[in-house]
């Protein structure tokens, strides 16, 4: 029986396992696609204590090696649910395997909301991308669009001015919710559009993505956009659907526990952008991960 199974390899999940690696438990981290989560499509990270400037990719990289370093295992599984023994809890993953443990940490991050539009699903892979820094070098010297107006889609415009022919950032508001500091830096690029006060309505192409139709909210006329690719960076929404019961999930369907990273059931502990809170930044992400790691060894004795 492992002592802790963690269910995420996102930076809370791997900070959860340095921390309670280094407090001699053993530690299994369940992840579903690759480790890092969100962070991995951040392409210069600037308010990090400590290190003035490292990619998401890097920073990732290294997190995953530390953990791992200290003795952490990953497995490729998606977790499905947990039930508890009386011997501890099993975390069931959707390959049918079973994880006995004596804690469970949820962190399981948050996933890029999608637009909703009808052709968006099919033409992902084909123009349409929720990664810049993934998908932004397959568009060198083309006119792309990034949408949203968060930290996410100015990183993301700033990256792509640099690879870009033209890069069009359409915001639904005049006011941008990412740093201030970094929006006078798109300011000062000449190859980037602020199409503002405005929402994608439509994507134009079958195939591949040829434009984007931008609906102007206060005067309601739309105007298509010859671009190859649209980055769609509008925030996250969490999936913790399968652990509802075992845990509360608010009306958004965040985990419900305090800075304590505690859940309602006793040796279940959530870290992360899964859980509801105030600020969810890479800094409190792994915040989380040294709180809820620290818990649960606590729980274990
Ligand atoms: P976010 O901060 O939630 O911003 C999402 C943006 O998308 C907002 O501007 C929002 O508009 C817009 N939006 C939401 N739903 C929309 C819709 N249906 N149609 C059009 N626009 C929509 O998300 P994020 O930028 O991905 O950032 C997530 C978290 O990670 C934040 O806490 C952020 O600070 C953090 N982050 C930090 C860094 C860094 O520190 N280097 C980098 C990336 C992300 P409104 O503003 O009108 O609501």
């Amino acid at each position: 029986m492992t002592d802790i199974v963690i269910i995420g390899a996102g930076p809370a999940g791997l900070t959860a396992a340095i921390y309670a690696r280094r407090a001699g438990k053993s530690v299994t981290l369940l992840e579903s696609l690759i480790y890092g989560g969100q962070i991995v499509n951040t392409p210069d990270i600037e308010n990090y204590p400590g290190l003035a400037h490292v990619s998401g990719f890097d920073f990732a990289s290294t997190l995953y090696e530390q953990a791992t370093g200290f003795g952490a295992v990953m497995e490729m599984e998606k977790a499905t649910g947990i039930v508890s023994t009386p011997e501890g809890k099993i975390v069931k993953t959707e390959s049918g395997k079973e994880f006995p443990c004596k804690a469970v940490i949820i962190a399981t991050g948050a996933k890029n909301r999608k637009l909703g539009l009808p052709k968006e699903e099919k033409l992902v892979g084909h123009g349409v991308s929720y990664c810049a820094t993934c998908d932004g070098l397959f568009f060198k010297g083309k006119d792309v669009a990034v949408n949203g107006g968060g930290n996410t889609a100015i990183g993301d415009a700033l990256y792509l001015s640099g690879i870009c022919k033209t890069v069009y950032l359409i915001h639904r508001r005049d006011q941008f919710r990412g740093a201030e500091r970094d929006v006078e830096k798109l300011k000062q690029k000449d190859n980037i559009v602020f199409v503002l006060n405005s929402t994608v309505t439509d994507l134009v192409g079958d195939k591949k993505l040829e434009g984007v139709v931008v609906t102007d909210k206060t005067t309601g006329e739309s105007k298509t956009l010859s671009v190859s690719a649209l980055f769609v960076a509008i925030g996250q929404s969490p999936d913790n659907k399968d652990f509802d019961g075992v845990v509360d999930l608010d009306a958004k369907g965040y985990v419900v526990a305090g800075e304590d990273c505690l859940t309602k059931t006793g040796g279940v502990f959530v870290a992360g952008d899964c859980r509801g809170k105030a600020l969810k930044q890479l800094t409190t992400a792994v915040s989380d991960g040294a709180m809820a790691a620290t818990q649960a060894c606590a729980y274990i004795g």
